[in-house]
């Protein structure tokens, strides 16, 4: 289960942060997960209350955001929505597509006090 790794490291960057920000507990946190990262939402808000517990993080509540996965059609000349990586263009069905949005994660904010 890669979500517990992922968890890992967005605990470890609150904690960098409350360290330079000098905060001391976390009320919420807010992450923005691309379509195409394989992310499981719900095993992503199970393992972050494991690895959350006993840091500043401890009992903070997560929110994701899905973001829709967009992709370059060189034939079509634009930005396309795509649901899954190895999709061809939805209107002119080019591929392979150059991806441009939708393969990361990312901490989008954090309420801390
Ligand atoms: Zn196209």
């Amino acid at each position: 289960m890669h979500e517990i790794s992922l968890c890992e490291s967005i605990i470890e960057t609150v904690c960098k942060e409350a360290t330079l920000e000098r905060f001391c507990r976390v009320k919420s946190i807010r992450l923005e997960i691309g379509r195409l990262s394989c992310v499981n939402p719900e095993a992503m808000f199970f393992a972050f209350n494991a690895v959350a517990k006993d840091t500043i993080a401890d009992g903070a509540v997560l929110f994701i955001d899905a973001i829709p996965a967009k992709a370059w059609c060189k034939h079509c000349d634009a930005d396309v929505e795509i649901m899954q990586r190895y999709d061809a263009c939805p209107h002119c069905e080019y591929y392979p597509l150059e991806i441009k949005q939708g393969d990361a994660m990312r901490i989008k904010d954090m309420e801390v006090e």
